[in-house]
């Protein structure tokens, strides 16, 4: 493949740096920007990344897959980086009550797959863990500006003529850029606390309509809210006192709290991301990792760097090209 020009990487969130980290390994020449005037969700992450969903213990969507890739790109990335953010740990889902727990059990031969196991009081999820998001950003940009690649600027239009391709990882913040407002985005805006206490277990996240998550420095996560009705950075007493009920709800009574984090999900209506370059136009996207940007971006910036050198064509229910129809002119 002949590139003549540098692509531009527009966003160093979770999306753009691990975008950019398999950019850099597949020797694609390239530049990430960052804006100093848009905010940042990824800083809000608790990071985990869990391969089981729902109710019925499922496993979520293409889990193997994912989940044998993120393992070593994050190992690998701790190494070149000289950095500690990749936290495998257990995963606890302790039934909701006796009556759950019967008709869990009733059907478990039909529900168990390879990442559980199943004890009295409930299941332990294999593979499961988080990432520190926040150290992972700080160290890639550090990385990023040794290397002279990374810039604190906001992308305008006229910017795009100096580069091969313009790969858009702006998060929520493409549902006000005109060139992909009209995808449809379901954005979602959390929150969660950091908390000190002796009473939540430091050896796994537990996972009760909700997460406790222990940190390195002895502190501790819960999470998250959700709401879909505005989409601003601050926080709100009305989800502060759902994340305190979620603490009860998980025998926490006694705790302090530390801080606050709000950001906003950029999930979309179809539940799937939104990945590719435009065809006749060298604007592309690798947004709408939802809830799940951890454990969904890595496996997706391999196959959308396999399609940019002409290896592999993206996977039909991501690429961006489903939306075709909206770009037509
Ligand atoms: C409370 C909460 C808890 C969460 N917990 C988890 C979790 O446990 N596990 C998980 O996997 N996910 C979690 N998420 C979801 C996760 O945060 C998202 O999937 C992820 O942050 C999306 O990353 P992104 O890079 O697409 O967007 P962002 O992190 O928002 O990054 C976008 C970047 O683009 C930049 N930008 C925007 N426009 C421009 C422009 N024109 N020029 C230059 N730069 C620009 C912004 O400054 C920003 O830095 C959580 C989210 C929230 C809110």
């Amino acid at each position: 493949m002949k590139i003549s020009k540098p692509y531009l990487i527009v966003g160093q969130g979770v999306a753009g740096t691990v975008l950019a980290h398999h950019f850099l390994q597949a020797n694609i020449p390239f530049q990430i920007w960052d804006s100093p005037i848009h905010f940042n969700s990824s800083y809000a992450a608790g990071g985990i990344f869990n391969p089981v969903t729902g109710r019925k213990l499922e496993k979520t969507w293409l889990a193997d897959e994912l989940f044998d890739y993120l393992f070593p790109f994050y190992q690998q990335l701790e190494k070149t980086l000289n950095a500690s953010f990749f936290y495998p740990m257990p995963l606890f889902r302790p039934f909701a009550n006796a009556e759950m727990k019967q008709w869990l059990l009733d059907r478990k031969s039909e529900i168990n797959h390879d990442f559980l196991t199943w004890t009295d009081d409930g299941v332990w999820v294999k593979q499961a863990g988080w990432v520190d998001v926040a150290s992972l950003l700080r160290h890639s940009k550090n990385y990023f500006e040794k290397q002279g690649i990374y810039a604190a600027k906001t992308f305008q239009v006229a910017d795009a003529m100096d580069f091969e391709g313009v790969i858009f990882c702006e998060g929520f913040h493409a549902t006000q850029n005109p060139l992909w407002n009209k995808l449809p985005f379901l954005p979602a805006k959390g929150e969660l606390i950091r908390f000190q206490s002796n009473e939540p277990s430091r050896d796994c996240i537990l996972n009760k309509n909700g997460f406790i998550l222990p940190l390195p420095d002895g502190a501790f996560k819960v999470g998250a809210t959700y709401r879909w009705d505005e989409f601003t950075q601050t926080p709100t007493a009305s989800s502060r006192e759902e994340l305190f009920g979620k603490l009860t709800s998980m025998g926490v009574s006694n705790y302090e709290l530390l801080d606050t984090y709000v950001g906003i999900r950029p999930a979309t209506q179809d539940r799937r991301p939104f990945v590719g370059m435009l065809s006749g136009n060298n604007r592309g996207i690798f947004n709408g990792f939802g809830s799940k940007g951890v454990s969904l971006s890595p496996y997706f910036a391999h196959t959308f760097t396999q399609d940019i050198l002409g290896e592999k064509e993206l996977q039909a229910d991501v690429s961006i090209r489903r939306y075709s129809h909206l770009f037509s002119v």
